[in-house]
């Protein structure tokens, strides 16, 4: 059985390519001037009249290699044809003699009628000037004005608060977006925080109203919660609704290979900003500059100085100018002390992970991108308790993708209601089949999960149940769907569902006689749930409300760490056995008194593959047996 999926963070990349717009203008200019001049020099080329002596003209002529010839300016100019039977343009000067149109006339010639052509006009020869104006004046030309153009631009986009610019003493280049199009709609759910990021909004639309009772914003807002609430998508929201230009930097772009880096490049975003007032400031990921400072070993030398800096430099600031800065971590609790103290990161805006009513809003809006028929929310809503908004962007975009694939044109429920369960347990793996005593035992091991789950009061209902191998490694899932959000679990729903966790050991237990490596992923559950119960929730009889364990990373995972002696680490041990115990012993006895609901349920799946929890539900309401 598999109900939990493991939440990966999707690192987040954003290029900014439009900074070189000089470049470009400059390589651009370059090339137009190779190209022209490319084209004319052959032009000349061709026409390049070369200087001779009169003699070699009357040789010429005598060969019977004149084609043209011409006598302008006391210059003749004529045209011969070497031995290449290349046309080549000569110039030379005239003599005074008298018999040369007759020679002229006399003169052989390879043209057709024999004759020398007279008097033909012979290209004239650019005067050096316009060569050189052509050449190189007329291209600089072209380029100064491309340039120009490109540096005009480039400036009116700055004045306008401009898409993109760039700037950076050093060296590194930071970005100023305006005109995002991101707004509170986008983004579903998360109205606490939509509330509170108002306010920086308002403040940023009139400061006045502020400013004139002495009130200055606070300076920075961290926002705090698991990947992929939509942190980052708020922050450019709160840009786009407050029609300032964004700042978009993320902490690891601070920490750079050389020393000092870092520190300037916080500089210059802060000069930056300052000169673009109202703005806002985004740093993505701070926790990877702003960790707790320490001094031992393997403290990074690089990062404390960019976290001092950008501690000055949120000191230094005037916060009425209408510089924000916001800032986003899903490890709130590694940050530095000092950056959350009033004056810098103040204010905490918690993004949780949506709750049923916030995922159908999330369903919708990603929903409103794609075509649709009518969709059951709940139900799909109902069936992702605990995923991140990313994960439901992703779930929309997987049924879009499955109703291309099954030749639709609208997405509908059964889309979804698939993707969902491959975004939970992998992708089915079409050609893996169970052998038919696979089938069997999977069979039997599922429906043991949901008849547990179904005969015990504290359980979520069964939704479906599946012996289709997934990509993950499943072989089958029962997948059970809570009707409301619970957020307090009792003592009681914890065992029932450690309870549940061992039904499917149970049943290969009681009907085959045998045990298999399908309970692993149970096993794991079963056991750091019940670790929990004993460390975390005081739910055991023995150590009463005492912490034995504290949870480190709330937000990724949640790893722990032990905080008790070792002799307690090793009664712990004992305990949650005891728990497991239970658990077992009760999902066995379960078990054993509905054998004929196993029976037929589990032969439903054998045939089918798929009992849907209806189906189940009607085999176990038909079924006499006494329950417990
Ligand atoms: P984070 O920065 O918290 O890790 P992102 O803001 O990058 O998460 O969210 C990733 C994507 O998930 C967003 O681009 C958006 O498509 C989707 N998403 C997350 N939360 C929401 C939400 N509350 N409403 C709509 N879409 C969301
Ligand atoms: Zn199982
Ligand atoms: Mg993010």
């Amino acid at each position: 059985m598999k109900t939990e999926t493991d939440k990966t963070n999707k690192p987040e990349t954003k290029k900014n390519n439009n900074s070189n717009n000089s470049y470009y203008g400059f390589l651009w200019a370059i090339l137009i001037i190779l190209f022209l001049n490319g084209m004319i020099f052959p032009l000349f080329n061709q026409k390049r009249i070369v200087g001779t002596d009169y003699g070699s003209f009357i040789a010429k002529v005598e060969q019977g290699q004149v084609t043209r010839a011409t006598i302008k300016n006391g210059q003749i100019y004529f045209v011969a044809i070497d031995s290449t039977q290349k046309p080549t343009t000569y110039q030379t000067g005239e003599i005074h003699d008298p018999d040369l149109v007759n020679r002229l006339l006399e003169a052989e010639s390879p043209n057709p009628d024999g004759k020398i052509a007279f008097n033909e006009i012979v290209p004239q020869e650019n005067s050096p000037i316009l060569n050189f104006l052509l050449l190189w004046v007329l291209p600089g030309l072209i380029f100064f004005l491309i340039w120009k153009q490109a540096t005009k631009s480039i400036q009116s986009r700055m004045g306008s608060g401009g898409n993109f610019m760039s700037f950076g003493g050093s060296g590194a280049k930071i970005y100023a977006e305006s005109d995002i199009k991101t707004n509170f709609s986008d983004v579903a759910g998360q109205d606490e925080a939509k509330e509170a990021l108002s306010e920086i909004v308002d403040f940023l639309h009139n400061p006045d109203k502020y400013t004139k009772i002495g009130a200055s914003l606070p300076k920075g807002a961290l926002l705090v919660g698991p990947p992929g609430t939509g942190k980052t998508l708020i922050a450019r929201a709160v840009a786009g609704e407050a029609k300032v230009p964004f700042f978009a930097i993320s902490g690891s772009e601070f920490v750079q290979m050389f020393v000092g880096m870092g520190a300037a490049k916080v500089r210059d975003l802060f000069k930056q900003a300052n000169q673009k007032a109202p703005c806002i400031i985004f740093i993505d990921e701070i926790d990877a500059i702003g960790k707790k400072r320490d001094t031992g070993f393997g403290s990074n030398d690089e990062r404390e100085q960019t976290l001092n800096q950008l501690l000055t430099e949120m000191d230094g600031f005037d916060g009425r100018k209408g510089v924000v800065i916001l800032a986003a971590t899903n490890r709130p609790e590694s940050l530095d002390k000092a950056l959350l103290r009033p004056g810098r990161f103040d204010r905490r805006i918690q993004m949780e992970l949506p709750d049923l009513e916030g995922r159908k809003a999330i369903l919708k809006v990603h929903l409103g991108k794609i075509k649709h028929d009518n969709i059951n929310l709940d139900i799909v809503a109902q069936a992702t308790a605990g995923s991140s908004g990313a994960e439901l962007a992703n779930i929309v975009n997987e049924a879009a993708l499955r109703a291309v694939r099954m030749g639709r044109q609208q997405v509908t429920t059964a889309d979804l209601e698939e993707s969902v369960e491959t975004v939970i347990a992998g992708a089915q793996k079409k050609n893996k089949i169970l052998s038919p005593e696979e089938k069997k035992i999977v069979s039997y091991h599922e429906i043991g999960h949901a008849l547990v789950a179904a005969m015990q009061t504290h359980s979520a209902p069964v939704h479906k149940i599946t012996i289709i191998p997934r990509t993950s490694g499943a072989l089958g899932y029962t997948m059970q769907v809570d009707e409301g959000e619970q957020m307090l679990l009792s003592k009681e729903n914890l065992f029932n569902r450690i309870a549940t966790l061992t039904g499917g050991r149970s049943a290969e237990e009681i009907i085959f006689h045998t045990v298999t490596t399908g309970a692993s992923n149970d096993i794991e559950q079963a056991t750091r749930l019940a670790r929990a119960m004993v460390t975390r929730f005081g739910m055991s009889e023995k150590y009463d409300m005492m912490g034995l364990e504290t949870l480190d990373n709330a937000y990724l995972g949640g790893d722990t760490s032990l905080a008790c002696s070792a002799d307690t680490a090793a009664d712990i041990d004992r305990e949650v056995l005891r728990i497991i115990k239970e658990a077992h012993e009760k999902a066995r006895e379960i078990i054993r008194q509905n054998m004929d609901i196993m029976h037929e349920a589990a032969n439903f799946l054998i045939e089918k593959e798929t009992i849907t929890g209806e189906e189940f539900m009607q085999i176990v309401r038909k079924a006499p047996t006494p329950r417990p």
